[in-house]
């Protein structure tokens, strides 16, 4: 942790996750709990929530979590232009605004999208009325979810998937069915497989979930080769892309890779997000969808909350209008390489024979497979007692496979405390290996 970065509260954090654990176990002795409707049997504390508790104790290097590092953030700058926004927008800032995000940042969005894709041309075609701000792109997630999936619906994912997608799927009782990847990505003949298994069945997926760059847990991008295979084969399958890019800008030497959506606006819906390229507090994101599920997003945002908080965005939107934000992105790009770099290394020399991870060109993990008989949820009380945090490979699938692998984030901690966090792993490794 530095010391411009407060930890997250972990006792509220270790609260709330417990309390979900407990009454989704039934175990808490709560009187209400005849009265839930069935969906909450979904409705489980992720593994990695429940981490954060532990994970946070400063003693520990947690490798565990995905939060940004916010370091590089200018404070002062941002605390004038906050000041100012009260001062001079107040009176619009602090009210109610439209469901669909306030007008300004849709039309900023569009300078974001057309840095990651080169031009605004190449995003697929951009226009403000197509996008709606979310409460990050978690909140699209969840409403995407509501707005499709009926209970027992089946939703197409990556092996593994980023387990709070995974979070909205089981809230709404989709059916996940995993797709498998590879050092490229999704797999196009898996998910040809999948998609003619489901033809079979009489089934049709409500929508493939997708996080072609820099996934989360993976760390892989989905080669530039695959793409359109991907795009024709949900196409042809009459299946809806979610396209989730929340890295896209994060490439360690500036490299982007083209959208789904430019492939195919019309069956790709698009999730951008502030989280990683600002601050993932002001909790603010968006989706570009084509226009009948745009109108459907905009009419579940204001069943949801009415509308974004317009202060929120606007704080972006100042942020954009006054910063130079595309140097920031670079710097971010530079100190996650760095880190990055710090645990390739640190797995090289210290992990034992057997374990293999991905090579991250971008984001903010790496995934890692343990020898055979390693259990990596089993082990995680162990690690912890060796001051070593990660998040088991368990919590990215929806039926809890995974325990062979782990992923291993590089966001947060320092480039030295990476390399001991790794250290510490590896002797916990080699101890189960001895038995
Ligand atoms: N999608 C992915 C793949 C993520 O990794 C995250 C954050 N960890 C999100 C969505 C949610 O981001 P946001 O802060 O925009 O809600």
């Amino acid at each position: 942790m530095t010391p411009s970065s407060p930890a997250p509260r972990p006792d509220a954090l270790h609260g709330a996750g417990a309390a979900a654990a407990g009454a989704a176990a039934g175990t808490t002795g709560d009187p209400h709990l005849d009265r839930y409707a069935a969906r909450t049997t979904g409705m489980t504390a992720s593994e990695i929530r429940a981490l954060f508790a532990v994970a946070s104790r400063p003693e520990v290097v947690s490798l565990a979590g995905g939060m940004p590092n916010l370091a590089a953030l200018p404070l002062d700058s941002l605390a004038v232009e906050v000041g100012d926004l009260v001062a001079t927008e107040g009176q619009g800032a602090l009210q109610y605004g439209s469901a669909q995000g306030v007008p300004v940042l849709r039309e900023q969005i569009g300078e974001v999208m057309a840095f990651e894709a080169g031009s605004l041309a190449a995003t697929g075609g951009f226009a403000p009325d197509d996008v709606v701000v979310t409460v990050g792109s978690q909140s699209a997630l969840d409403m995407l979810t509501r707005l499709f999936v009926d209970p027992g619906d089946v939703v197409l994912a990556e092996s593994p998937s980023y387990v709070g997608a995974l979070g909205s799927f089981a809230a709404y009782q989709a059916e996940v069915r995993h797709v498998a990847m590879d050092d490229d990505g999704l797999v196009p003949a898996a998910l040809e497989e999948a998609l003619e298994r489901l033809a079979r069945e009489g089934r049709r997926a409500k929508f493939l979930y997708t996080v072609p760059n820099f996934h989360n847990p993976v760390g892989v991008s989905l080669a530039p080769g695959r793409r359109a295979q991907v795009v024709e084969l949900c196409r042809r399958y009459g299946v809806l892309i979610v396209e989730d890019n929340p890295y896209g800008l994060l490439g360690f030497d500036g490299q982007t890779y083209e959208s789904l959506r430019s492939l195919d606006p019309e069956n790709v819906v698009y999730l951008g997000s502030f989280s990683k390229i600002f601050a993932s507090g002001l909790r603010v994101g968006w989706a570009l969808a084509p226009h009948g599920i745009r109108d459907k997003l905009v009419l579940a945002a204001e069943s949801a909350t009415l509308c974004p908080p317009a202060f929120t965005q606007l704080v972006v939107s100042r942020y954009l209008a006054t910063h130079d934000w595309r140097s920031l992105v670079k710097s971010f790009r530079e100190m996650y390489r760095e880190r990055c770099e710090a645990m390739l290394g640190a797995l090289e020399t210290h992990l034992p024979e057997g374990c293999s991870w991905t090579r991250p060109r971008g984001g903010f993990f790496v995934w890692a497979t343990v020898p055979e008989g390693v259990d990596t949820r089993a082990m995680l009380p162990r690690a912890i007692s060796a001051r070593v945090a990660y998040a088991s490979g368990t919590g990215f699938h929806a039926d809890g496979s995974g325990a062979r692998h782990m992923r291993l984030s590089f966001c947060y901690p320092p480039p030295e405390r990476i390399v001991e966090g790794v250290r510490r792993l590896a002797g916990v490794l080699d101890g189960e290996l001895e038995v």
